[in-house]
């Protein structure tokens, strides 16, 4: 048979994993007795891995979340009132996305909301999910931007590409017009399409002061609100426990 290398047929194929190591499993094929069938399975499913694995962590990156707040290290002992059970079922059953659902997640501060929404948004990617973290005050200062060089729309819609939004701190977000109403255009863009989760400090009653008229914030509401899972944190700020306990803090 006169056939170019295996090296140049399967980088040519674009199967840069499988030409890296195919050698290194055929002596294992060798020693333990694999049938062809077998060895081109092993190869094919190491290709396919390594193809998945490097994807996740482009995602990952992409993603700007938080390093290390992933639900596996979260204490849920110390959130009496938040059932471990529901989130984590919102963690492994991701329905909720591809209907375009929303998570609202409250309580005061250094209770674990940023570290949820984030475990919540690896477990997301994990299964696939594109996503991606904003400090609600960045995005909308982004947003405004965008809305003051008439390209708000391609921007709302460049958002498109993320299953989930992760809005962190939306209590922050200054209370002028400017702001509030691009935030508002960013929750009807988004609405029974794709999901957000969203953290406050503030449950819905204190809104009227993220929202800068009421018709606004009624309107917001109502459609964060109409398809959404709602989180309410009371606890001691972990942050401060933690202090106190001498475990460093953040
Ligand atoms: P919030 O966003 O509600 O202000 P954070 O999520 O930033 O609070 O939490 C503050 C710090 O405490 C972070 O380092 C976070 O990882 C940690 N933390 C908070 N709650 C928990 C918890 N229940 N288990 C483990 N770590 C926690
Ligand atoms: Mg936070």
């Amino acid at each position: 048979m006169n056939l170019p290398s295996l090296e140049v047929l399967l980088k040519s194929l674009r199967l840069p994993h499988m030409a890296a190591r195919w050698e290194q499993l055929e002596q294992q094929a060798q020693q333990e007795g694999w049938s062809y069938g077998q060895y081109l399975k092993v190869v094919c499913a190491y290709e396919h891995a390594q193809r998945d694995n490097r994807r996740l962590a482009r995602y990952l990156k992409e993603a700007h979340l938080p390093s290390g707040k992933s639900l596996t290290g979260f204490d849920f002992a110390a959130c009496p009132t938040l059932e471990r059970q529901r989130v984590m079922q919102l963690a492994s059953n991701l329905d909720w996305i591809r209907r375009g659902e929303n998570i609202l997640l409250f309580g005061p501060s250094g209770v674990g909301k940023t570290h949820l929404a984030t475990g919540l948004g690896i477990a997301a990617l994990e299964r696939g999910h594109l996503v991606r973290y904003w400090s609600a005050t960045a995005l909308v200062q982004y947003l405004q931007q965008a809305k003051e060089q008439l390209t708000l729309q391609r921007q709302l819609q460049r958002l498109d590409r993320y299953g989930l939004l992760v809005l962190d701190d939306i209590s922050y977000v200054k209370r002028t017009e400017a702001e509030t109403s691009v935030l508002f255009e960013l929750i009807a863009h988004r609405y029974e399409r794709l999901s957000l989760v969203i953290t406050s400090n503030h449950s819905f009653s204190d809104w009227g002061e993220i929202f800068t008229d009421t018709t606004m914030t009624v309107a917001a509401i109502d459609r964060l609100v109409h398809h959404a899972h709602i989180l309410e944190i009371q606890a001691e700020s972990y942050r401060r426990k933690s202090a106190h306990s001498g475990q460093g803090s953040n």
